[in-house]
């Protein structure tokens, strides 16, 4: 993989364009793609988002969502555009299969490959050109960083502003995390000059629910959570019969795993939601618990130091034995006692 920096002469040349992201993006996947989408259309190319999936209603209100491809809805059209794509921008995701069912089209796609990134351990062999760095806070403040350091941060507006910032708020928990850095408070500033109205971005995210998600994390929190307090560690699972009881859509169970990190002591958070094709595993931690390695060793996942997720195709019962001996036998290595 070649740095980025390379194709920045290449950008006042007008091209086909196609960015894409991790399946079921969350706020800095869309906003990362919609930004760079606002930013490289202006420039004068034809660009074209295509999400690998669907993803949850709360990312609609953003500029340009509704133009967005779903590859499962739209297999033939995502691949012609796909095939006849000079350029394949891939943002917040490092390793082809995070895009499940999209991962072959994109493998055999012609065009340059161009990652911009902030995930542990990426598949450098993948791409063309890119950037990838652990010490950004999103892949919105490195497309931030992109459009200002390729010479175009005139071009910054209002639009490109929300998509980002959510983005950010997304992946730094509002700013609390510890990637939220000097510079990304500097970029806030310069979005706000554009005219972004936050407010309007944090109620999207997180004002916009209907009243059973609430009843949901309600019965979850009650019914449905175990606290190990020798191991500094709580465990959420949500089964098949939750979902369907409380009508669940896609995004409405996002940051339910950061809950129990509110209990005083608990230093990781684990959740398993049983899809209907594999049992969906989130991780987060605070401080020098290491679940990046965690998930990657035992849940066949991966992601950041704080945060992390990964799946199981075992029943939701043995994937819960698992967890439960793993944690036991590693809780002293991962620094849980
Ligand atoms: P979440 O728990 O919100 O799904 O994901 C937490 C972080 O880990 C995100 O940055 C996400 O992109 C990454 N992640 C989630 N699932 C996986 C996975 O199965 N493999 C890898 N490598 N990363 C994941
Ligand atoms: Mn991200």
């Amino acid at each position: 993989m070649q740095p980025i920096h390379y194709i920045y002469p290449e950008l006042g040349t007008p091209r086909k364009i196609v960015i894409t992201t991790h399946q079921k993006p969350d706020p800095d996947a869309m906003g990362s793609s919609l930004g760079l989408y606002h930013f490289l259309t202006l420039l004068g190319h034809e660009v074209t988002v295509i999400s690998p999936t669907n993803w949850a209603a709360f990312l609609d209100w953003m500029p340009a969502c509704e133009k967005v491809i779903n590859f499962e809805m739209n297999r033939e059209r995502s691949e012609m555009i796909m095939n006849s794509a000079d350029w394949i921008f891939c943002l917040d995701f490092n390793t082809l299969h995070r895009t499940k069912n999209l991962a072959p089209v994109v493998e055999r796609a012609g065009g340059v490959k161009i990652l911009i990134d902030h995930h542990q351990q990426p598949a450098v062999e993948s791409f063309s050109y890119g950037v990838s760095d652990t010490g950004k806070s999103s892949t919105c403040e490195m497309v931030y960083d992109f459009i200002e350091e390729s010479g175009h941060g005139h071009l910054l507006n209002k639009d490109i502003a929300a998509c980002l910032y959510a983005g950010v708020i997304g992946d730094t928990g509002s700013f609390r995390f510890p990637a939220a850095s000097a510079d990304l408070h500097r970029m806030v500033a310069r979005l706000k000059e554009t005219g972004l109205q936050h407010t309007l971005v944090h109620e999207h995210i997180y004002d916009s629910f209907y009243e059973n998600r609430l009843r949901f994390i309600g019965h979850v929190l009650t019914n449905r959570m175990e606290v190990f307090y020798e191991y500094n560690t709580a465990l959420i699972w949500v089964t098949k019969q939750d979902l369907l009881r409380y009508d669940i859509k896609t995004g409405d169970t996002e940051g339910l795993v950061n809950y129990p990190l509110s209990i005083m002591g608990i230093r990781m958070a684990a959740i398993v939601i049983d899809r209907d094709e594999e049992r969906k595993w989130s991780f987060r931690s605070k401080g020098n618990v290491d679940v990046n390695t965690f998930a990657r060793r035992y849940f066949e996942g991966g992601g950041h130091f704080n945060a992390a997720g990964g799946r199981s195709s075992a029943s939701l019962e043995e994937t819960l034995r698992t967890f439960r001996k793993v944690l036991k036998e590693t809780a002293s290595e991962f620094q849980l006692t």
